[in-house]
């Protein structure tokens, strides 16, 4: 498990608890190269922009963390969601 603190100006500092152990895009174990983070609106979760350390790879993804206190625990890698299908409505049928 590894940390990393990390200092807010508006939120003081915090710990990542934990990073992905394996690389969205290449697939290996690895520890990312920390980058920035980012807050939600309501400042419950905290986004860290990641950067893979393999060379072949050298891709960067985004985080999600749980904020509890003044330690952010590992939540998923945000992947984005499709656009969902959308459907006439069926009384305009009649
Ligand atoms: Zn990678």
């Amino acid at each position: 498990m590894s940390y990393k603190f990390v200092s807010s100006p508006n939120r003081g500092d915090f710990t990542l608890r934990d990073y992905p152990a394996v690389c969205p895009e290449c697939h290996i174990s690895t520890t990312p190269n920390y980058n920035s983070t980012a807050f939600s609106k309501d400042k419950q979760k905290l986004y860290a922009f990641l950067t893979c350390p393999n060379p072949q790879c050298d891709k960067s993804y985004v985080a999600e963390y749980d904020i509890y206190c003044v330690a952010a625990n590992f939540r998923r890698i945000v992947t984005g969601s499709p656009k969902g299908e959308t459907f006439p409505d069926p009384r305009s049928f009649f």
